[in-house]
């Protein structure tokens, strides 16, 4: 069952104008992006940049010697990448952190 909550919340007035013309551009309402935000913060979800396989990185276990999530579906860590691709890979991975203001996964 999905029953629906109101959210007060307080927001910068510059942001919520840009967000609502992001909104309306891509058709959806401001509730339903803040409920897919808030979706996403609670259980952070990813893609393997290996095998393309999403999981949940509240599940995956992190490497103990890089300390990256280790993919549930095919075992892939930095330990397996090259240096150019692990490095392109984190500074990817850092979108996600802005957005989460933290780490997808601490240790
Ligand atoms: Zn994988
Ligand atoms: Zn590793």
């Amino acid at each position: 069952m999905h029953s629906k909550a109101r959210l007060n919340i307080t927001v910068n007035k510059s942001v919520l104008d840009e967000a609502k013309k992001a909104a309306e551009r891509k058709n959806v309402t401001i509730s339903r992006a803040v409920e897919n935000f808030l979706r996403f913060f609670a259980k952070p979800e990813v893609y393997c940049f290996k095998c393309g396989e999403k999981f949940s990185s509240e599940e995956a276990k992190l490497c103990p010697k890089c300390g990256w999530m280790i993919c549930p579906e095919c075992g892939v860590c930095r330990c397996n990448l090259s240096e150019d691709v692990a490095i392109a890979v984190f500074h990817m991975r850092r979108v996600y952190e802005d957005l989460l203001a933290g780490r997808v996964k601490q240790s």
